[in-house]
């Protein structure tokens, strides 16, 4: 799969980060929902408790410490009871403008705070009433209106404390935000988590095999390889290490074939002609008996060799004898059926091994090389072109011969026989040369 175009290093750079992205998505989500949504509701109740309940709940024992210092002045009459309470109405005072400014954002808040207030005014007037009095201890009167004092102090008291109710209803309510809050982060972190981890996995697999399916085609390509089979390439197309590795592979399997073709050809054929060499010449005939002998069908061989030859070397040089050589053996192989095998057993003799053919057969083609040969001049480098004529003995399985060294034997003493005749001749085997059939012309 061609995920990514990149280098190996950053496939794997890639892939570490696949693995570490859910942590880090979880850990992003978890800070944005913990921190904003559930810290933030929280906090606020905390500031709220502390900006709005402390001073109230302050009010209250300041109402009911106002209290105290008439009851003191009614019981003992002692005139700095008016100073204390001085004191404390001023008190009072300030907390209740404390407590009544924009800082109490309900309306029914304020509300409440301003009914407590009022009962602090009814109950201030008649505790100053009472403080004024000349002789309060034991007064019937005065002690009635401590209790009317007492009774708009205790409503204030209580209207103060449904104000605290009123706030416990905006707790509650943050309180239910936060949890439900914490659950949708719940959520969000295991949702996000859950698909980054599939991401992650999807990412790191195809990563992964990204890697390994190329490493795993070269490996079966190097065992190809190993087994001999030269001409198997590795397709990978990409610009990467991996890619640059598949193209070696394929360039060091190309160079290994061609040099293995090329010792192919060193090892079983003849530099200067081309043809089969005399070492191929017995594998193949080896090959050849044995289908032959298998299907019993026939087969027959031919021994050609340049007559005076050696007299061309002498007369116009080696390299005109090598010319001569190469032509005749393309003039052979012109002639010569595909599955024909022409070979060069030794300096200036030529084996043509005919499968399917038999002796008549062998001896008409043998008959129409000599002929061709004959009828062919031969282009040399130097001077005019040449002819030469040739010997050829022909034999055949299974009439002359059981096996590849008396087959080639058979054919070697018909070409001598030829040569013995006079040469330019095509001479049969015949277990009596003596009665060799003449087919060819002298030349
Ligand atoms: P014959 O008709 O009896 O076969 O006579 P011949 O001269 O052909 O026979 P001989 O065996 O005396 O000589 C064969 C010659 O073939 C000897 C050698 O110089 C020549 N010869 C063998 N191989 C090569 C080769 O590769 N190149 C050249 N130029 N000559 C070769
Ligand atoms: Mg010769
Ligand atoms: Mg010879």
């Amino acid at each position: 799969m061609r995920l990514v175009p990149v280098s190996l290093r950053g496939r794997f750079a890639l892939g570490l980060g696949a693995v570490l992205l859910p942590f880090l998505v979880v850990v992003v989500v978890g800070q944005f929902y913990l921190l904003l949504r559930l810290m933030g509701p929280l906090e606020d109740i905390v500031r709220e408790l502390t900006e709005e309940m402390e001073p109230v709940i302050r009010m209250q024992m300041l109402l009911l410490q106002a209290a105290m210092p008439i009851n003191g002045y009614l019981i003992h009459g002692d005139p700095d009871e008016r100073r204390r309470f001085v004191q404390l109405r001023q008190r009072v005072e300030r907390t209740f403008e404390e407590i009544s400014s924009e800082r109490f954002t309900l309306a029914k808040e304020h509300a409440l705070i301003g009914s407590a207030r009022a009962e602090w005014a009814h109950a201030q007037r008649l505790g100053e009433l009472l403080l004024r009095l000349p002789d309060p201890v034991g007064n019937a009167a005065a002690a009635r209106d401590m209790r009317r004092f007492d009774a708009h102090i205790e409503r204030a008291v209580s209207t103060l404390d449904e104000a605290h109710g009123v706030f416990h209803q905006v707790i509650e309510r943050n309180l239910a935000q936060i949890r439900a809050a914490h659950t949708r982060a719940l959520w969000a972190v295991f949702a996000a988590f859950a698909v980054t981890t599939a991401a992650s996995l999807f990412a790191g697999v195809a990563l992964a095999r990204s890697v390994t399916d190329p490493v795993d085609t070269l490996r079966q390509g190097a065992a190809r390889l190993a087994e001999g089979k030269l001409s198997h390439r590795v397709v990978i197309h990409r610009n990467d290490e991996l890619g640059s590795l598949a193209a070696a592979f394929n360039t060091m399997a190309g160079r290994l074939e061609a040099d293995q073709a090329a010792l192919k050809q060193l090892a079983t054929h003849d530099g200067l002609t081309g043809l089969y060499n005399h070492h191929t010449f017995y594998v193949l005939l080896g090959d050849e008996l044995a289908r032959t002998q298998r299907f019993q069908r026939p087969l027959s061989l031919l021994l050609l060799d340049i007559d005076h030859f050696k007299r061309v070397n002498d007369t116009h040089g080696h390299l005109a004898g090598d010319a001569i050589l190469k032509g005749l053996s393309e003039l052979l192989g012109h002639q010569a059926r595909a599955m024909d095998r022409v070979c060069r057993y030794g300096g200036e003799e030529i084996t043509v091994i005919l499968p399917e053919s038999e002796l008549d057969a062998a001896a008409s083609f043998a008959e129409r090389l000599r002929t061709a040969v004959a009828a062919q001049p031969f282009d040399v480098d130097a001077g005019a072109p040449l002819r030469i004529t040739v010997s050829i003995g022909v034999a055949s399985w299974p009439a002359h011969a059981n096996n590849a060294q008396a087959l080639v034997a058979a054919a070697d003493a018909a070409m001598y026989a030829a040569k013995q005749r006079g040469r330019n001749l095509v001479i049969r085997y015949e277990p009596g040369l003596g009665q060799l059939a003449t087919l060819g012309e002298r030349g």
